[in-house]
Formats: structure tokens, C-alpha cells, sequence
């Protein structure tokens, strides 16, 4: 299999005139935590034969490269707790070397990052988002159904030791978020990490009515500026987060209003499920699967043909609303944040 770029492959450029360019994979559904907001506390996840192997992936991710994608983020499930999941980041960091990829990522919950975070780096990974929402051990606990908040602030401290840049993200949810969301802003912008907060989207059947949780982040953007000053950092990083500066901490804080406000115009995002089913749009139930093709048949036309018209179909949006228990019914655990 060559993933060599070539100039006469299709870009993957949708009906709305918007190029892919930025592939998400979640390598397995599976996960050590079972945060309230991702997860029910018991879960069904996917039979081992269903999920790809780290093989199948990597051939996938080389068909994405060579039809321009030049951005990769490993996810999950929890990424780090699939088995011998360094080999397909090895695999990936040979892009990385002969320029085919500017970038590849990973998003965790930081449980096992002591153990990973030096050969991350030593693959070529630089920058990772750590999911923590809250700095209060019994909380923490509470909001994971069992994580260890101590495991991951050490895990942040290895990964800024090994020299990865870190950016923690949290899901804004109503009541005791409200409250903890300045320590997070404190111990972030304290360790020059950016914070990004990201409202809480009806993914999945969970044990809340996410109705009465959502914390719409307009209005707590409104709540810290009467406690910080913020001041908009004009700078679009390409991504769907917006930025503001906290003058009092020098630190960036995000906001990634998925339900408040759609950012979908600009989007540059495919994702590829644990099962290998593609998604052009996190937001809608259209997927298509492409693990059948990709274990008939060592040739990639098939494979290529597929993509191709998968993203030329991609949706102009997401389908969520406020209000929605369930708006998808898929766990975000499955497709990867
Ligand atoms: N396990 C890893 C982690 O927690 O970072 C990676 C997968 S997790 C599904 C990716 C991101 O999705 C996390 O930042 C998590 O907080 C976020 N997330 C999960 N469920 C969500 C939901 N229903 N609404 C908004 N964000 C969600
Ligand atoms: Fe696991 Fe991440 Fe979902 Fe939490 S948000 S249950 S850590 S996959």
C-alpha cells in the first residue's frame, strides 16, 4: 500500500463546497470511566471481531492522507486503553516524517497518560486534549462513576514533562460546574494550558434528562465576565472553538457551542468509528460502512469510491437542538469526541 500524496487523487470536497481535510478515529468504544454525560453506567460495547484491527485502520488513514486529510486525532472510547495502541501511532508518525501529515493528535481522559505520554512524544504526537471536568477528587469520582482524579493530574504532569503541549477540555453542565469552572480556569492557565468547555450534546441514552443538565455557555460566558475580564482573541484556530483571553490569569479559554451556535459552515471534519462506519457529520445518523469493503478485497478502488461519494453527501448540518433527551442515538464514546 503506497500513501504517498499524489497530485491526481480527488480532494474530499463536499456539496457545500467544504474540503476534508481533519480525520477523527476512535480506536475503541470501550473505556475506564463512565462519565455521566458520555455514557450509561452499564454499557454494550461492540463484539472484538466487530472493531477494526489497529491494521485496518492504519490502511484506512493511509487512503485518507493520500486524498489530502492532513490532520489526524486518535480517540475513543478511551484511546490509550486499546491494546497495543502505540503501533498504530507508529504507524501514522512515517506520515508525519515525510510530510504527507501536518499533524496527529489524541484526546483522552488522561487515566494512563503516565504511562504513554514519552512515546507519544517520541511518535511524533505534540499537542493532546485531556478531558477533566472537575478538580474535586469525590466529585471527579462521582461525575466517572470511579476515576482516580489523582491518576490524571499526574498523567498531565508526565505529559508536560515529556513535552506535549496539553489543552484540557470540559463539558459544562448545570449546578456544581458552575462553581468549579474558575479552579479549572486557575490550575489550567497556572500550568499555560488552554481550557476549552464544550456544552453537553444529546448523544447517546445517559441516566440524567439532558434537558434539565445543559448549560447553555452563552450564558456562562456572561457569569465569568461579571468575575473575569475577558477579551476575544480574534485569531480563528480553524477549529469550532471560539477564544477569549482571561486578562487576570494571561490564559486562552474556548467555547464550543455545538446546541447555542452553529459552527458547522466551516466544517473540515470526517470521522471514522471504532467499527470503521464513516461519519461526515458527528451530528447526523448517516454513516457509511466501510469495514465489509475493507476486509473483502486488498484493492482500494472500492474503498476510495466509497469515501469519496461519502463525503461529497456530507450534510450542511448538525441535527441537534436544546431540548432533545436523545437527538442521536449513539454514544459519543462510539464516534470519539
Ligand atoms: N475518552 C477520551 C476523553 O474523555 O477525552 C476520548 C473520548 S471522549 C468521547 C471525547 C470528548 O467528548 C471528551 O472531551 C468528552 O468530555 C466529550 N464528550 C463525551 N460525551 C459528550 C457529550 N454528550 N456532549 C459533549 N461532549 C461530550
Ligand atoms: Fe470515557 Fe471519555 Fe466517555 Fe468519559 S468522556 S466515559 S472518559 S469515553
Amino acid at each position: 500500500m503506497n500513501a504517498t500524496a499524489s497530485p491526481d487523487m480527488l480532494a474530499l470536497t463536499d456539496g457545500h463546497g467544504r474540503t476534508a481535510s481533519y480525520l477523527r478515529i476512535s480506536v475503541t468504544d470501550r473505556c475506564d470511566l463512565r462519565c455521566s454525560y458520555c455514557m450509561a453506567e452499564i454499557m454494550r460495547f461492540m463484539s472484538h471481531n466487530d472493531v477494526l484491527r489497529l491494521e485496518e485502520f492504519y490502511r484506512l488513514a493511509a487512503l485518507f492522507i493520500r486524498h489530502g486529510v492532513r490532520k489526524i486525532r486518535i480517540t475513543g472510547g478511551e484511546p490509550l486503553v486499546r491494546k497495543n495502541v502505540m503501533r498504530l501511532f507508529e504507524m501514522l508518525s512515517v506520515h508525519l516524517g515525510n510530510g504527507d501529515l501536518d499533524e496527529v493528535t489524541v484526546t483522552t481522559n488522561g487515566s494512563q497518560l503516565s504511562r504513554y505520554a514519552d512515546a507519544l512524544y517520541g511518535a511524533g504526537v505534540r499537542r493532546i486534549n485531556v478531558s477533566l471536568d472537575s478538580l474535586d477528587a469525590d466529585h471527579y469520582r462521582t461525575l466517572t462513576r470511579h476515576g482516580d482524579l489523582r491518576k490524571v493530574l499526574t498523567g498531565i504532569d508526565r505529559a508536560l514533562q515529556a513535552g506535549l503541549k496539553v489543552k484540557i477540555n470540559a463539558v459544562a453542565m448545570r449546578g456544581r460546574f458552575e462553581q468549579d469552572v474558575g479552579d479549572l480556569i486557575r490550575f489550567a492557565h497556572g500550568r499555560a494550558m488552554d481550557l476549552t468547555l464544550i456544552e453537553e450534546m444529546p448523544l447517546g441514552l445517559v441516566a440524567h434528562d439532558r434537558s434539565r443538565s445543559f448549560l447553555s455557555l452563552a450564558s456562562l460566558e456572561k457569569d465569568l465576565g461579571r468575575r473575569w475580564t475577558l477579551t476575544p482573541v480574534s485569531a480563528s484556530t480553524g477549529g469550532p472553538a471560539r477564544y477569549v483571553r482571561i486578562d487576570e490569569t494571561g490564559g486562552k479559554l474556548g467555547f464550543i457551542m455545538p446546541m447555542s451556535c452553529n459552527f458547522c459552515s466551516t466544517c473540515n471534519r470526517i470521522r471514522l468509528d471504532c467499527c470503521g462506519r464513516l461519519y461526515t457529520c458527528m451530528g447526523n445518523e448517516g454513516s457509511v460502512p466501510l469495514r465489509a469493503i475493507l476486509r473483502s478485497t486488498s484493492s482500494d478502488d472500492r474503498l476510495e469510491a466509497a469515501i469519496v461519494e461519502a463525503v461529497a453527501q456530507k450534510p450542511a448540518r448538525h441535527s441537534f437542538s436544546v431540548g432533545n433527551a436523545v437527538a442521536i442515538d449513539r454514544h459519543m464514546s462510539v464516534l470519539g469526541g
